[in-house]
């Protein structure tokens, strides 16, 4: 029998730069894994493509992947949905591959209640004035969302009692290396062998 695939979640709170250590971990293609693409409402942004970044969905057509119970887990951020669809996940698993998903802190939560032998990184900023300063920097958001979007970081914060690991991202190549040694560590588990 094929030696089943890790599940490996990244998450953290929104700012902290998930995508780009996600980015800069795939375009170092030092690990065989695979990224799990996730279905989405939003618009596409400018160089995004459809069945690579995300699935582009309708709110109809994800409310039916919801119905038809197509998603391991989903949220509503910032007004749209945001999930990622099962078959794939498990498929890859059972293929003996890994997985990856760059989620939010909600659904990494959904997925660890449904998946709990998976691996859970949690993404920490250096500290709370360097996530402010990166959430203001990023100039897509008013004052009174920036207040919001802080509040509802400190919350996810909290969650990281729920995770494996906890990885600061004080630099992308430092967070990147880390995030490459726990992959390696949860394959030399012996409990693997
Ligand atoms: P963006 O719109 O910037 O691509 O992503 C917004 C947020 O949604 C990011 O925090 C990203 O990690 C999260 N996200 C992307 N795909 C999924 C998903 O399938 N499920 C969940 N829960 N969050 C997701």
């Amino acid at each position: 029998m094929t030696e089943k695939g890790l599940l490996i979640v990244l998450s953290g709170p929104s700012g902290v730069g998930k995508g780009t250590v996600r980015q800069a971990i795939f375009s170092k293609g030092e690990r065989d894994f695979i990224y799990s693409i996730s279905a989405t409402t939003r618009q596409r942004r400018e160089g995004e493509v459809d069945g690579v970044d995300y699935f582009f969905k309708t709110r109809e057509e994800f409310e039916d992947m919801i119905k038809n119970d197509q998603l391991l887990e989903y949220t509503e951020y910032v007004g749209n949905y945001y999930g990622t669809p099962v078959d794939y996940v498990q498929k890859t698993i059972d293929a003996g591959k890994d997985i990856f998903l760059e989620i939010e802190v909600q659904g990494a939560m959904q997925v660890k209640e449904r998946m709990p032998e998976g691996t859970y990184i949690f993404l920490t900023p250096p500290n709370m004035d360097e996530l402010e300063a990166r959430i203001v920097n990023r100039g897509t958001d008013e004052s009174p969302v920036i207040r919001q979007r802080m509040e509802k970081a400190i919350e996810e914060i909290e969650l990281m009692r729920y995770y494996d690991y906890a990885v600061e991202n004080d630099t992308v190549e430092n967070a990147v290396s880390k995030v490459l040694a726990i992959i390696q560590s949860e394959h030399l588990k012996v409990s693997r062998l």
